[in-house]
């Protein structure tokens, strides 16, 4: 039998890697120099020929190019400010630690739900802090307040370190400051497989890397910018293989056309493709999509194209403690996802434990 070159199957489209994050432009904020973080970044931005200017102050930066707002946002999520974090008083973190520690602020991803577009306002650029050693420092602190009781510190907060760890090594200081502190906890997720510089660092198991991962629906269409499942996956295998606590976050999930087979096959995608170190001590936090008026107002003007289902009418209002309230599935639909996905999970990693559902 003989083949025509049509018949021929073409081979299988190799896909490139989400290429570590470059910034645009690049400030640097008074006396940042005198760090070794900040010289080693300037050192960086030289060698890679990226533009830069010194600034007074992150609040000075008015002038992103960019004709409208819209091209002004997406200019600022490429621009990096390297400054000096002068509040070491640290945000309570709730349920997932008990505070947040502060190494960065922003973003690169373009995820649409993403709740840094209301927290972040006007200042949507990101920001790499230099004085690590007195983040540090102020940790310490707050861990001999509690002590005997462990405390844990959360690192994903206001950023997703991983994104920006080529560039800062924070989170590897973090993490082999936390390895020394017997009543000290770290813990992060990420969007990103920018693990590999973290592989060698001595953890002594006290930091929980998770990774941020959802049904193919909810990534193919609001997580622009940030690497794929597959990619996730495997940063997930690479850091268990080096002996760190791993765990997921399902967030936000989101209730779509075909959410349960969405997520019952992302359950199953998950239990075939991590290797069987990956599985012991593995945690699962589950939280639905919820979004606050203002953040809908921002949203709808950053991403108008956006599928991201926010009406009002179909949802339940949940009062929030710091006034605004946010709107969340109504109890019914709340029920059946956290019912879903738990059973799921319990019927493919038996010894996994679901750390809370909100
Ligand atoms: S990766 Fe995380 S921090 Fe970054 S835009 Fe997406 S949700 Fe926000």
């Amino acid at each position: 039998m003989s083949i025509t070159v049509m018949d021929r199957p073409s081979p299988p489209k190799e896909r490139k890697a989400t290429p570590e994050f470059t910034p645009d432009l690049v400030y640097f904020e008074p006396k940042t120099l005198e760090y070794p973080k900040g010289r080693r970044i300037f050192d960086w931005v030289q060698q890679e020929g990226i533009p830069y200017r010194m600034t007074t102050s992150h609040n000075r930066i008015t002038n992103l190019p960019g004709e409208t707002e819209l091209e002004q946002y997406k200019n600022a999520k490429r621009t990096l400010v390297v400054g000096i974090r002068k509040t070491l008083k640290f945000d309570t973190s709730k349920p997932s630690a008990e505070y947040a520690i502060p190494i960065a602020t922003g973003c690169m991803g373009h995820c649409h739900y993403c709740y840094l577009q209301t927290t972040l306002g006007a200042k949507p650029y990101i920001r790499i802090y230099v004085n690590t050693d007195e983040i540090m420092e102020a940790a310490k602190g707050y861990i001999q307040e509690r002590e005997p009781e462990i405390t844990r510190f959360e690192a994903a907060c206001t950023s997703d370190p991983v994104g920006l760890e080529p560039i800062s090594g924070s989170l590897r200081e973090l993490i082999e400051f936390m390895a020394d502190q017997p009543h000290g906890r770290l813990r992060f997720v990420t969007k990103y497989h920018h693990v590999d510089s973290l592989l060698s660092a001595k953890h002594n198991g006290h930091t929980r890397i998770r990774f941020s991962v959802n049904a193919e629906y909810v990534i193919r269409n609001f997580e622009p910018n940030t690497s794929r499942f597959e990619e996730r996956i495997e940063a997930a295998g690479k850091v268990a293989r080096a002996g760190y606590p791993v765990g997921f976050i399902i967030a936000p999930i989101i209730w779509h056309e075909g959410w349960e087979q969405g997520y019952s096959e992302l359950i199953e995608r998950l239990a075939a493709a991590l290797p069987p170190d990956a599985t012991h001590d593995l945690t699962f936090e589950l939280i639905q999509h919820r979004f606050t008026k203002t953040a809908k107002n921002v949203i709808e003007r950053r991403y108008p194209k956006t599928k991201l289902e926010m009406d009002i009418e179909k949802r339940k209002y949940k009062w929030g403690r710091w006034g605004q309230g946010k709107y969340v599935y109504p109890d019914e639909q709340a029920d059946a996802l956290r019912m879903l996905l738990s059973e799921r999970i319990f019927e493919f990693f038996p010894k996994s434990t679901i750390d809370y559902f909100t």
